[in-house]
Formats: C-alpha cells, sequence, structure tokens
C-alpha cells in the first residue's frame, strides 16, 4: 500500500469547474469549534465541530457519478470526468475554499444513550451556494479518521460504498427525501472487515462517496449538548439550524429564550411532520432502513446513512436485513413509524430543557400520530388507485388485502404494480390473474383457499373502484405513479458490487440508469425488475446485511 508521504491535502491551484465552487462555510463560522486541532480521538465538549483533514489515499479512481448531483453544484459532466474530480472526492486535494471538519454528535443505539458519536468516517468539506442560491452541503463518507472515530478506522468499504451510492440516488427518483450521493470513488487501498462479525476478517477494496445535501444535522446534535447539560451550544446549535436549515420561522433578533419558546415549538411540530412524511414515503415502497438509531435521524426528514438497508421483496412486516439487530427485530419493516416516533421523543427530551414544559411537546408528538395515520391512509389509497380510505370498510379492504400477501410468499413492488395491468371488473368465473404470477414466490404455494380469497378480494375493490367512479385509466395512472417498477433490490446492489470489486463499473452505472426512472416501464431493463432469485435468497448481501461496512 502505498500512502503519500504528508497527509495535508493541498489546495487545487488551476481553474475550472471545481475552483469556481463557491463555499460558505457557515456551519463553522457560526458554531462553536473544538480548540483542539490535532487529529486525535477524544471526547469534544461545548463545541459542534472539528476541524479535521481527509487522509489522502493511494490511487483515486472514478466508478460513478450522478450528474443530476453534479448539476446541483453547477458542475458539468466533464468536470467529473477529470481525475482531478477524483483526487478531490477520495479526499487528496481540497479545492479552494473548503474548510474539511468533522461534526459532534451524540445518538440513542438500539433503544440506548450511547453517548459521544459524532462524524467518526464523515468529512464534511464545506457548503456550496450554487448559481439559484441553494445551499449544499458537501460530506466525504470513508475519508479517514477523524476525533470522533472511536475505535474504528474512519474508512469504507466498497460494498457498502455502492449500496450508499446507489440507493441515495434509488430513493431521490423514488420520491423519497434523501440526501444525494454526487460520487463514488475507489482508494486503490485495501480495509480490513470482518463482515459478520464471525472471526472472518478478510482485507476488501476501500471506497468514499460523497454526500450531499442541505444539512447532514442529525436528532443526536442536540441530543448530545442536552446530555451534557451545555444549553448554550444546545440553543446556538438550534437556533443555527432554524436559521439555516428551515424557512419561515420567525426567531427574535435578541435571542431572547422567552419569545423563541413558540418558534422552538412550531419548529419541532415541522420536525414531526416530516419525520411522518418520510415513514410514509420507506413504507409505500419497502424500504427498511435497518439502523434507525436516533443519530441515523435527519433532522430535516431525509432518509440518512444507508447501511444495512434492505427492501421488502416477500411480503413480511416483521422483516430486518440487519443481522445485528435478528434478534430483537427492534428496526423491523412494520415498527418504523413507531420507532420514528420513539426517536422523537428523545429530540423532544433533548429541547426540554429549553422549552421547560412537557405538554406542547408531547402535543407535537400526537401530531406525528396523526399526520402518520392520516398520510398513510392517503398513500395506501393511491397504491390502490382510490381517491381515499372513506370508512372502515375501506380499511377492512386494505387489511384484507395484507393479510393475502402474507398468505402467500409474494413480492410487494411486482403485486402492486401488477394489481395496475389486472383488467377490471373481470369475468364472473375468472381464476386468480395471470398477471399476478410474477409476484409469487413459490407458485406450489397457491391453494384453493389463497385463489377463492383473491377472487373475492378482487371483487370488492372492482366494487369500492365503481362507487369512487375510478375508471381504469385514472387508475392505473394513479397506481403507477406511485408503484414503482424498479427499486433497488437487495440482490441487484450485490451483482453490482461483485462486479465493482473486479473492477467493473458497469454494474453500478447501468442499476443508476435504471434507477432514474423507477416508475416507467423500460422495454429491455425487465431483467432489473424480476423477483429475487432463488439463489438470493441465503446469501450475505442479499438478503443478510451487517453493520460492517
Ligand atoms: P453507524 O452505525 O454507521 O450509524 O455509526 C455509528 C457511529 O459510528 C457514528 O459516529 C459513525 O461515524 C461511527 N462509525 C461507523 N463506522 C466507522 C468507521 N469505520 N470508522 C470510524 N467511525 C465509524
Ligand atoms: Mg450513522
Amino acid at each position: 500500500m502505498n500512502r503519500p508521504a504528508n497527509h495535508v491535502p493541498e489546495p487545487v491551484a488551476e481553474r475550472g469547474g471545481l475552483e469556481a465552487l463557491n463555499f460558505d462555510n457557515r456551519f463553522v463560522r457560526e458554531l462553536p469549534g473544538d480548540a483542539e486541532t490535532a487529529n486525535r480521538r477524544r471526547q469534544v465538549l461545548d463545541a459542534c465541530h472539528s476541524r479535521v483533514a481527509p487522509t489522502p489515499v493511494a490511487a483515486p479512481r472514478l466508478v460513478a457519478y450522478a450528474h443530476e448531483v453534479a448539476a446541483l453544484l453547477d458542475l458539468a459532466p466533464a468536470d467529473c470526468e477529470t481525475q482531478r474530480f477524483s483526487e478531490v472526492f477520495a479526499g487528496n486535494r481540497l479545492v479552494a475554499g473548503m474548510d474539511p471538519y468533522a461534526s459532534c454528535y451524540g445518538g440513542h443505539q438500539f433503544g440506548n444513550w450511547a453517548g459521544q458519536l459524532g462524524d467518526g468516517r464523515a468529512i464534511n468539506l464545506g457548503e456550496v451556494i450554487n448559481r439559484r442560491g441553494e445551499r449544499w452541503a458537501l460530506q466525504l463518507k470513508g475519508a479517514g479518521p477523524t476525533p470522533y472515530s472511536r475505535s474504528a478506522d474512519g474508512l469504507a468499504v466498497l460494498r457498502s460504498s455502492v449500496r450508499e451510492f446507489l440507493c441515495s440516488e434509488a430513493m431521490y427518483h423514488l420520491g423519497v427525501p434523501t440526501t444525494r450521493a454526487l460520487s463514488l470513488v475507489t482508494t486503490g487501498e485495501t480495509v480490513v472487515r470482518d463482515m459478520f462479525y464471525d472471526g472472518n476478517p478478510r482485507p476488501e477494496p476501500g471506497a468514499a462517496v460523497c454526500r450531499v445535501a442541505p444539512s447532514f444535522t442529525r436528532f443526536g446534535h442536540f441530543e448530545i449538548h442536552a446530555a451534557r447539560g451545555h444549553l448554550d451550544t444546545l440553543k446556538r446549535l438550534l437556533d443555527y439550524t432554524i436559521r439555516t436549515d428551515f424557512q419561515g420561522f420567525d426567531l427574535p433578533a435578541d435571542g431572547s429564550l422567552e419569545r423563541s419558546r413558540p418558534v422552538y415549538l412550531a419548529w419541532f411540530e415541522e420536525v414531526c411532520r416530516r419525520t411522518a412524511t418520510l415513514m410514509v414515503a420507506w413504507m409505500r415502497v419497502g424500504f427498511v432502513h435497518g439502523v434507525m438509531n436516533t443519530d441515523n435521524m435527519s433532522i430535516l426528514g431525509l432518509t440518512i446513512d444507508y447501511g444495512p438497508y434492505g427492501w421488502l421483496e416477500n411480503y413480511d412486516p416483521d422483516w430486518t436485513p440487519n443481522t445485528t439487530d435478528a434478534h430483537a427485530r427492534r428496526y423491523r419493516y412494520g415498527q418504523q413509524p413507531q420507532v420514528a416516533l420513539w426517536n422523537l421523543l428523545q429530540l423532544a427530551n433533548a429541547l426540554y430543557p429549553l422549552i421547560g414544559d412537557a405538554q406542547p411537546l408531547e402535543a407535537a408528538l400526537e401530531g406525528y400520530r396523526t399526520a402518520y395515520a392520516s398520510d398513510y391512509d392517503t398513500m395506501i389509497a393511491a397504491k390502490l388507485g382510490l381517491p381515499r380510505l372513506a370508512d372502515a370498510a375501506d380499511r377492512a379492504l386494505v387489511d384484507a388485502l395484507f393479510e393475502l400477501l402474507g398468505m402467500v410468499e409474494t413480492d410487494m413492488t411486482l403485486f402492486f404494480r401488477q394489481l395496475a395491468r389486472v383488467e377490471l371488473p373481470r369475468p364472473a368465473d375468472a381464476g386468480p390473474p395471470a398477471e399476478l404470477a410474477p409476484a409469487w414466490y413459490v407458485p406450489a404455494q397457491i391453494d384453493d383457499a389463497y385463489r377463492e380469497r383473491l377472487v373475492a378480494w378482487l371483487e370488492q375493490y372492482t366494487a369500492r373502484l365503481r362507487a369512487a367512479g375510478v375508471d381504469e385509466p385514472t387508475r392505473q395512472q394513479r397506481m403507477d405513479a406511485v408503484n414503482p417498477r424498479y427499486v433497488l433490490r437487495n440482490y441487484l446492489a450485490q451483482l453490482a458490487i461483485d462486479r465493482a470489486e473486479q473492477g467493473d463499473a458497469g454494474g453500478v452505472n447501468e442499476l443508476l440508469e435504471v434507477l432514474r426512472r423507477p416508475y416507467d416501464e423500460q422495454p429491455g431493463m425487465e431483467r432489473y425488475a424480476e423477483r429475487r432469485p432463488d439463489w438470493a435468497r441465503h446469501r450475505a448481501g442479499c438478503s443478510m446485511l451487517s453493520c460492517s461496512s
């Protein structure tokens, strides 16, 4: 392994697309920083960030980039297809205006307070203001140790970086709030990981992803200062966040706590609303985050930190992709909305010292419940092509459908997509529709009882559509707008990873291309819309993942 001698990245001298990036590093400018500058693991008290440079790597090589994200930064494809781009987004060089730092946060992990966590392998490069005046923060994941790395190395392996890169963009194109991914670069170095923590460490190719988001602030950023009783820092971070990352909240100019309180509460209600929206979106597309610790919850309501996430293939509300959580299944698909509420409660606890009154915080949490329930109903109605769920009979229709999905192994994505292809009304003596066959994993499970229930359900569904006056073109259009054809199936990501580990970026780029239009039929791309093949049922990376990354 050949490391460049001195680990201080040089500012890039030439002018160009990257050189023209307009940095305005407000987070480090306005929030209290760590007095110590050495890159030594430590508790960082009463500060929001520590300055730290990325660690240069031996041989950066671009695997993929997202031109849409580059465009947010006013970068053209030509700017991304240069060696300089790979060098910068592997952490080997800094562009003028970058001011790298790691931020301090804490968090509740698997239900327990874990103390200081922080950006242990994420290094923020700075915030770019684009031509439209938007603020975009740039963050390298896997760029070397920081003061928050605890006992770990600050690095990331290619497999987890491919997964983060692809899923960020897949989620965006699905219409799910998310952090974005600009680039995926291999480092030319290896990183040792024991994938299942079972005494089998092996060297894997290293990589770094550059993430992009309006901000990377997490619930845990607030929790850490509250837990330490550092209320001045907590208030500064809160005022900063409301002013910088949110719009329409009017904080008093003199910082009066008294007059800030109603604004804090209105803001917390907004965080609750956004979190509800995010949970509904995850449930709609069958996404399971896998590690919903409070340090992995974005204050903006974005999906953040793609680790051992997975996509529901056969519908199973108890499924989790995360083997580290296989026993308790705290973060299983069906429990995500409740966990989000628990996480919001931890955030409310962190705000409490500033608010001094539990009642309005509890009311906001109740608001989360109400918003989630109502948005969920609207979402499920849309998945069925209905304008809304009107009454208990509609809810019973939905319950009966999910019961059917659980009766035989059924691919959730394919089922909803194909349901729009079933022509309604159906002839009186018709059996189960052939259009749904691609969704069934084990055709032998389809017995007479299931057939009867399915056919009866389709009749009720047809009657409900007729009562609501929904014609077939309207139904299909509504359903196809919310039921994707293409999602980042676990095994598809793994196939792309297998190729990337052999030095072939083709799989990653093909998948990225398909996932750009998840709701469109894409002739010739059907192989990316098939149910999980049998070989993938128990293969590592396809059905089992761990936090090792
Ligand atoms: P996660 O479980 O990935 O959300 O990470 C929890 C905490 O561990 C965060 O503070 C991460 O920055 C940190 N962390 C995870 N992996 C590494 C690593 N390889 N090196 C340093 N810190 C890490
Ligand atoms: Mg994390």
